[in-house]
């Protein structure tokens, strides 16, 4: 169900049930000291962060952040530490009651190729550069710190929570870790992914998107001399992307497609023998992406149609342009109202460290597949303030950046309960099925 500008009203309307659950929370000693640990582990989590940052993560090669993620794991006692098949950091810690599990996750990865500068400097204001250090270093750290405030605090969930570092979150990791831990570990209930900057920011809906790399293939020649004999594999490209860009699409729910990437051909003076671009199709709505994703579709074949029939070439000859497909990109969309309780819970924390909620627009984040699964689920902002995202240029200024980390914090508490003190708020409800696969 898409969210309408109606039920859009009922959002930061907390029900009596999470008043209460935060309002005990709050005047816990023990939470309370949580709160003071995050403050006063402020340096340490910067530091981590930097650290985390200095070792490189590129596409498909985070194998060296995750081994460093899973000692950081052992050091802060967590149980169960492994790197899973995917490649996916994972450590436990153990609730005292069997059955509820919450995973908080931030990812690995970052949209640098291999060989990139992960050196990073702090300026004179104080602002820590280098690429990735807030997407998502600043995340993985504050992860880290929330592990060691349950451990000095002596905090005891009912719940579990399972640590995860995850690969693949961006671009065309295609979400790889977090599909596969979904496919993997059956019974979550609940999940969180510290991911983007910002302390008030929360992400609780999954923006879908298909992508394509379609391949148009010919048999080539002279540009002068092989005039009007083969068909002109950029050519029907052309006719392809005019086709694209004349389809239509709704403002609500939105969507969105676009031609991003092309390429082809040799030299001036030939026909090509290949053209080749890439497509990215957004919905919040997934009926409505399939939809626009099997127009664009046919857009390509007609255009390739075309372009063989405008030659009069025989239509089995060897000759004619071939078209291939290739699907490059797969994340589901997923919705639910803005007043479910996980929604309600991560709006009433966020007031709880003095920060005005904003409900953001749907998100292609890690949250995506498990809302998708319907498992309650949020991505919050890992503090700070992030410029120059996915450049070079990326850099973090941490002023006050442990809000966001309380909180995280309060939103595990909420779900969780405390030992002796609070009941977990997180239906136990596991009942996914396996995630569609990409
Ligand atoms: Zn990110």
């Amino acid at each position: 169900m898409v969210p309408t500008e109606e039920n859009k009203k009922s959002a930061g309307i907390i029900s009596a049930d999470i008043r209460e659950q935060f309002d005990n929370l709050l005047a816990e000693p023990i939470v309370r000291k949580g709160l003071d640990f995050i403050k006063n582990d402020d340096k340490r989590r910067i530091e981590e962060q930097i650290q985390i940052t200095e070792i490189p993560a590129p596409p498909f090669a985070e194998e060296e952040r995750a081994e460093d993620f899973k000692r950081r794991f052992t050091e802060l006692g967590l149980s169960d530490v492994y790197l899973d098949a995917e490649g996916n950091t994972i450590g436990l810690m153990k609730g005292s009651r069997e059955g509820l599990k919450l995973v908080v996750s931030a990812h690995l990865d970052t949209v640098f190729p291999k060989g990139y500068d992960a050196k990073v400097t702090i300026d004179d204001k104080g602002v820590i550069h280098a690429p990735g250090i807030s997407d998502d270093a600043a995340g993985l750290a504050a992860l880290l710190s929330i592990a060691r405030t349950l451990k000095e605090t002596g905090i005891r969930t009912v719940g579990d929570i399972l640590f995860v570092g995850t690969v693949g979150e961006e671009g065309r990791g295609d979400l790889r870790g977090v599909k596969h831990l979904f496919s993997t570990v059956k019974d979550v209930d609940g999940f969180i992914s510290i991911d983007g900057d910002g302390c008030e920011n929360i992400i609780y809906l999954g923006l879908g998107s298909k992508r394509f790399e379609f391949t148009f293939k010919g048999p080539g020649g002279h540009s002068f001399m092989a005039f009007g004999d083969v068909p002109n594999p950029i050519h029907a490209m052309g006719r392809a992307i005019d086709k694209i860009a004349n389809i239509s699409v709704p403002d609500e729910p939105r969507t969105t497609y676009s031609v991003s990437v092309v390429g082809g051909g040799t030299s001036v003076n030939s026909i090509a023998t290949d053209a080749v671009m890439m497509t990215d199709t957004r919905s919040v709505c997934p009926e409505q992406l399939d939809k626009t994703v099997s127009e664009l579709v046919n857009c390509v074949k007609m255009a390739v149609i075309e372009e063989n029939t405008s030659l009069k070439i025989p239509w089995d000859s060897e000759d004619n342009i071939r078209l291939e497909i290739e699907k490059i990109g797969d994340r589901p969309s997923g919705v639910c109202l803005p007043d479910t309780l996980h929604v309600q819970v991560a709006w009433a924390a966020t007031e709880a460290i003095g920060g005005t909620p904003q409900l953001e627009l749907p998100g292609s984040t890690d949250s995506s597949i498990p809302i998708n699964l319907g498992v309650p689920a949020l991505t919050l902002g890992g503090g700070g303030k992030g410029t120059g995202i996915h450049s070079p240029q990326e850099s973090f200024d941490p002023t006050d950046a442990y809000f966001a980390v309380q909180r995280v914090f309060l939103t595990i508490l909420a779900f969780t309960g405390i030992v002796g003190k609070t009941d977990p708020l997180l239906p136990k409800n596991s009942g996914y099925k396996t995630p569609q696969s990409g």
